[in-house]
């Protein structure tokens, strides 16, 4: 369990002041300067230190990502962009830093423009945002007016300008290439990569996205250490980690612990437990609707990190635990989560605009039992074919959820069929 003095979100639930002033007291923007004049390299060798990896979904180590960027600028200047635009159902852990501990990314955005050589960030929040977008205004005004943004940001002599651009509600826009290309103020599609970002990126310059989450832990960790930040968790899964527990808990919360716990230990310790107890419990999606869902005996020793999700045929993504119990119909739940892919599928290539569709009116009819049982084979098939051969990862998302499901709930989409033929049985006798 996480003790509170390695807790880097102090403040997650706003019980205290969430202005510059309560920041402060909470040891935020303390010797700042100092940090920035130990070098980017320095800086940049400290998050590769720390093994911190991506908090967006993808888990990619961000040291190493922030080391792709140009060491010197070819004449084109060089941008970090803040994704806030979190959008995946279940996924609600941005949110609350963003409400609650601003200066976390505020401070965390000049240190890793600076190691990046950067001299703008922007922040793209997601449109239906509205609350976080003012709080997240106020933070960046505050440091403004005190002197920790703009021209010799926090006394540093580096110049850094932070702006928040509000999007338009478009869940694709989190993918960062079609951030991109919103932020252009184009249509948020996904680009072709490569090039990649870091390259070629905002305005064809070399551009950093990153997850609210991945820059915000990154002032503490240059405070206290790479060390201290590499103790926590396990080999190539360290730190703490932001869950978002909800569904058939006693009590979903959002918290900050330390990774690689087991799903039981934070279920049990932080929601009071799966509703009904844990014998209740039918299965639970780890990490926010697009990774396949684990079945109870699965969960019994699922540990909360990279590594052993990804071993066991699911993953970490945003850390969003959706918990369903005994009374879920879990099919039903899977093809909610196909018609949100459906819906949110920007068009532009043929496997995932047309095969997100079909998957949803197969996944309607086996919700009635009203298919064939050879069409449940036929869908995984689609589902494959689906997977890996679109331009962006919404098409993956999409396959997974269903992909788990026929894996591990094949038994009940078959009774589903059975039942329902055997009721056309009776009516037509
Ligand atoms: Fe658009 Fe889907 Fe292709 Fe991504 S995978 S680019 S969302 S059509």
């Amino acid at each position: 369990m996480l003790s509170d003095k390695d807790r880097i979100f102090t403040n997650l639930y706003g019980f205290e002041d969430c202005s510059l002033a309560g920041a402060h007291k909470r040891g935020h923007w303390d010797g700042t300067a100092e940090l920035m004049a130990r070098g980017r390299n320095w800086i940049i060798d400290q998050v590769k230190a720390s093994g911190l990896r991506g908090r967006g979904g993808a888990g990619f180590p961000t040291g190493l990502k922030w080391s792709f960027m140009p060491r010197k600028s070819d004449g084109r200047p060089h941008y970090l962009v803040v994704n806030a635009d979190e959008s995946e159902p279940g996924t609600c852990k941005d949110r609350e830093i963003m409400r609650h501990e601003p200066h976390t990314l505020v401070e965390g955005s000049l240190l890793a423009g600076f190691a990046m050589g950067a001299e703008v960030g922007y922040i793209y929040i997601r449109g239906e945002f509205i609350r976080e977008r003012q709080l997240l205004q106020k933070a960046i005004d505050e440091a403004y007016d005190a002197g920790l943004l703009g021209d010799n940001a926090a006394s540093s002599g580096w110049r850094f300008d932070l702006y928040l651009h509000h999007g338009a509600g478009a869940y694709i826009c989190g993918e960062e290439t079609a951030l991109l290309e919103s932020l252009e103020g184009k249509k948020g599609m996904p680009r072709m990569k490569p090039p990649f970002p870091a390259a070629i990126g905002l305005w064809g310059c070399p551009t950093t996205v990153n997850n609210v989450e991945s820059i915000a832990v990154v002032p503490t960790i240059l405070r206290r250490g790479a060390e201290w930040f590499a103790g926590l968790g396990s080999k190539n899964n360290t730190g703490t980690k932001i869950f978002a527990i909800s569904g058939h808990v006693n009590s979903p919360c959002v918290v900050e612990e330390e990774m690689a716990i087991p799903l039981r230990e934070l279920i049990d310790r932080h929601c009071g437990g799966v509703r009904g107890g844990w014998s209740n419990l039918k299965a639970v999606i780890p990490g926010g609707a697009s990774v396949p869902l684990l079945p109870r005996h699965i969960c019994d020793n699922a540990l909360m990190e990279f590594t052993w999700l990804s071993d066991n045929g699911s993953g970490l993504g945003t850390a969003a635990v959706i918990v369903m119990d005994e009374s879920t119909d879990v099919i039903k739940a899977i093809w909610r989560l196909s018609k949100f892919y459906k819906h949110e599928s920007c068009g532009q290539c043929t496997p995932c605009r047309e095969g997100t569709g079909w998957m949803m009116r197969v996944m309607d009819r086996l919700v009635r039992g009203e298919a064939d049982v050879a069409e449940i084979d036929m869908l995984h098939d689609v589902s494959k074919q689906v997977e890996g051969h679109t331009i962006c990862a919404l098409g993956d998302a999409a396959a997974w959820p269903i992909q788990g499901l026929i894996r591990h709930f094949r038994h009940e989409m078959e009774e589903r069929i059975a039942s329902c033929n055997r009721q056309a049985n009776r009516m037509a006798a």
